[in-house]
């Protein structure tokens, strides 16, 4: 049986782990703390639809492809262990303004050039769709194909995965990729993949996120993925069991996680001028994590030696791009690869045409 060694045990790694093992390979996770990376603080949208933005095709296109693999990959999960992910169904932006307004006209229109179903709301379907939303909001433009995932459950359930199909975990920092004894290697240590390659146009983003968790008496939580900028800054609200995601802020501050009080501060204020009731819940959780970006907003996803893979650089968008990370690492280590990812491979950071680079991205 061929060996391979998966290093970095978030969402990426596990989940290339699991179906690694599952497709016959002899599977080793290296992590000394699996599941504590960014994986774990994400906020879980699954949204490349209201993110898509005129000129960034090749992202909007990965981002679609991964979407639609979600619904048999989460199925897969829930079968193999009894977890079940997703937490709502779909995505509604709002807008606050008239130049918010405009934007998600130029979203709606651009997007649905390109074949996928988002409707504009008027401020009274907005507030019938859902009722939580301040008075203020003007416009919304609804994804119904945007659903959004629970990441900590996610984790979860691939870390049974991965037990269940063979997979042998090491709590162990890997250092050097070179000497691991194993035929095949894949990196997926998110934002510190740069520090085993520093060849990679990878780098930490760093975002903090709240937990809210609902109290009795206070507002039920909107059934949708509530986005909206405010005061110029993306703010995002996520259905849970038991309350709401709040995040995120997005700033380049080195590995540093600590959560600041201007953090807080900011994504309280903006989550309650477009959801006023939230101010009854309870703070349950601060927390900072680090986004693993690239230049062009593209992961890598691809050969860098005869026997190492990446599989990487996912940004803010690790979660949408678990499906279709691991069909593509998958197809590289057999030899075949994915159609759909190719846009991903590294090799485009080593060529004459390197892609210039592009901000991170966001709600617009
Ligand atoms: C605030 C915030 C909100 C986000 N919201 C969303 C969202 O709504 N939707 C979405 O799609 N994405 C979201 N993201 C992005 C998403 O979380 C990341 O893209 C994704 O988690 C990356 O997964 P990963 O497995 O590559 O990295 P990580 O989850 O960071 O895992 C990397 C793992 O590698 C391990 N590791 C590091 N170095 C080594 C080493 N030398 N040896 C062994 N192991 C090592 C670490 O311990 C860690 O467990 C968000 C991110 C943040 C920070």
């Amino acid at each position: 049986m061929r060996t391979l060694a998966v290093v970095g045990g978030g969402a990426i790694g596990l989940a290339i782990a699991w179906r690694a093992a599952e497709s016959g390979w002899s599977v080793t996770l290296f992590d000394p703390a699996v599941g504590s990376g960014a994986s774990w603080v994400a906020g879980g949208m699954l949204a490349p639809l209201s993110e898509g933005w005129p000129g960034e095709d090749r992202v909007l296109a990965f981002g679609a492809a991964s979407l639609a693999r979600w619904p048999e990959f989460a199925a897969r999960l829930e079968t193999a262990t009894g977890v079940s992910v997703f937490v709502a169904d779909e995505t509604l932006t709002v807008a606050l303004d008239t130049a918010d307004a405009a934007d998600l006209r130029t979203v709606a229109e651009w997007v649905g050039e390109r074949g996928h179903d988002m409707r504009l709301l008027d401020r009274q379907g907005v507030r019938a769709a859902e009722p939580a939303l301040a008075r203020t909001v003007r416009a919304g433009l609804l994804a119904p194909a945007e659903p959004a995932i629970d990441n900590r459950r996610l984790l979860d359930g691939l870390r049974r995965a991965c037990v269940d199909a063979g997979v042998e975990t090491r709590a162990e920092k890997v250092d050097d990729l070179d000497a691991l004894p194993f035929d095949q290697i894949v990196l997926a240590a998110g934002a510190a993949s740069v520090l085993l390659r520093q060849e990679l146009p990878v780098r930490p983003v760093k975002g903090e996120i709240l937990r809210l968790r609902h109290r009795p008496g206070a507002a039920p939580a909107p059934r949708r993925v509530i986005r909206a900028r405010v005061h110029g800054r993306p703010v995002y609200l996520i259905p849970r069991h038991d309350g709401i995601v709040v995040g995120a802020t997005q700033y380049e501050a080195g590995f540093d996680t600590a959560v600041t009080v201007a953090g807080v501060r900011d994504l309280i204020a903006d989550a309650e001028a477009v959801v006023p009731g939230i101010g009854e819940y309870e703070l349950a959780e601060a927390i900072a994590g680090l986004r693993p970006c690239t230049p062009d907003n593209l992961p890598l996803i691809g050969r860098l030696t005869d026997r190492i893979v990446a599989a990487t650089g996912n940004g803010r968008n690790g979660m949408l791009a678990v499906p279709l990370t691991v069909d593509a690492t998958l197809g590289w280590l057999a030899g075949e690869p994915v159609a759909e990812a190719l846009a991903a491979d590294p090799q485009r950071f080593t060529t004459a045409t390197r892609p210039a680079a592009s901000p991170v991205g966001g709600v617009r």
